[in-house]
């Protein structure tokens, strides 16, 4: 059987959930979108679901797929509805509904709903791609309430930059959101796991009762280019691992790989790791990108191809046929690969395919 697996560490994902809730002070929404960031939505719900104040997803397909596996909490659709007809869905499962634009909001009043629904009210406080303009918020808010199909409505908006820890567009997004929620009375949402981490001072309005929505961190993946320190307490929940199928000793001056894009500098052992771009490792990582093979420190070498990859055993005589290689996880961060290929750790969980997932209780 070929040997590429990721393993999931359930046990991190509870220990991030939770740091993410003591950290903010707030109840937690944990964010499963996108098939739980690659990780495995339901079983990644499942391990949580004693924990969690509840989950978000993008969609009604992602939703159902949770409460078809038995999901019972809360589940906020981040986008709302795409067409007005999944509203009997929502209302059958009690699915929470974010309203970001106005057609949404017309769409409910029109709606045949019997059992109220609850209503999360985005704001574009600044981000500027979906949510409310500012000057139509109270009277969103006023026309909900009149429209006798929602229940409880929670205001909430989003950061665009809060990832930049030393930009002041956070801030005045929550002083946009705070001057548009001016004389409302209800629960607010506004961090993401940047701002959870990062940006304690946004948080400063929150109450026990309002919420956060960390994604990423819950996946132990820091959202920060630069070291955080609260961000260093996650623990990686993936680990990206495969073996080594092939070694080569090759003299200096040959080329390795696809487009011989690497040649050797210096007699040069090779390893060939069943890991390619079709699981999601990402293609444009360059030569000198961080592995661990045994447990040693080592680097990618040459292009990345579709099924393999190479590296450098040079320096680690004892390592060969069917090493133990990590490609990410607990000392090759991901968010240190993702940067070395131009992307981002959430890029590269949302692309893992094909590698069977292997959950541990950690
Ligand atoms: C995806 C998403 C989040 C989670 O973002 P992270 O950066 O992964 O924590 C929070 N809120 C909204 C609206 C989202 O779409």
């Amino acid at each position: 059987m070929r040997p590429a697996r990721a393993l999931i560490d359930l046990q991190a994902l509870r220990h991030n959930y939770q740091l993410a809730r003591e950290v903010s002070g707030a109840k937690a929404l944990a964010v499963v979108k996108a098939d739980a960031y690659g990780h495995g939505a339901v079983r990644c719900a499942q391990a949580l679901q004693e924990q969690a104040d509840g989950f978000a997803v993008a969609c009604i397909e992602e939703a159902l797929q949770l409460r078809e596996a038995g999901i019972r909490g809360p589940i906020l659709l981040l986008e709302g509805f795409f067409e007005a007809d999944e509203l009997a869905l929502i209302e059958q499962h009690g699915f929470w509904c974010v309203v970001h634009s106005l057609w949404q909001l017309e769409a409910i009043e029109r709606s045949s709903v019997r059992k109220p629904l609850t209503v999360w009210l985005k704001l574009d406080s600044g981000m500027h791609r979906v949510g409310l303009h500012p000057a139509d918020y109270q009277a969103a808010y006023r026309r909900l309430l009149a429209s006798g199909k929602v229940a409880k409505i929670v205001l909430m908006s989003h950061f665009a930059r809060a990832d930049e820890l030393d930009c002041p567009r956070s801030t005045e997004q929550l002083a946009v959101f705070e001057q548009a929620r001016q004389g409302l009375v209800a629960e607010i949402s506004l961090r993401n796991s940047p701002a959870v981490l990062g940006w304690p001072q946004l948080g400063y309005k929150e109450q026990a009762s309002d919420w956060v929505r960390p994604g990423i961190m819950l996946y132990g993946a820091t959202p920060f280019e630069q070291v955080q320190a609260v961000a260093a307490q996650l623990q990686p929940v993936m680990t990206l691992e495969s073996k080594i199928i092939s070694v080569r000793e090759l003299p200096a001056d040959e080329p390795v790989g696809y487009g011989a894009r690497f040649v050797t500098e210096r007699p040069t052992r090779v390893g060939v790791v069943a890991m390619g771009y079709a699981d999601g490792y990402p293609r444009h990582a360059p030569t000198g990108t961080p592995v661990l093979i045994d447990g040693q420190p080592s680097r990618l070498i040459g292009r990345v191809s579709m099924d393999m990859l190479c590296v450098d055993l040079s320096d680690l005589p004892a390592a060969g046929l069917g090493s133990r290689v990590e490609l990410w996880g607990k000392q090759v961060l991901a968010s240190d690969v993702a940067a070395c290929a131009g992307s981002i750790p959430y890029q590269l969980f949302c692309n893992l395919r094909r590698v069977p997932l292997l959950y541990s209780e950690g």
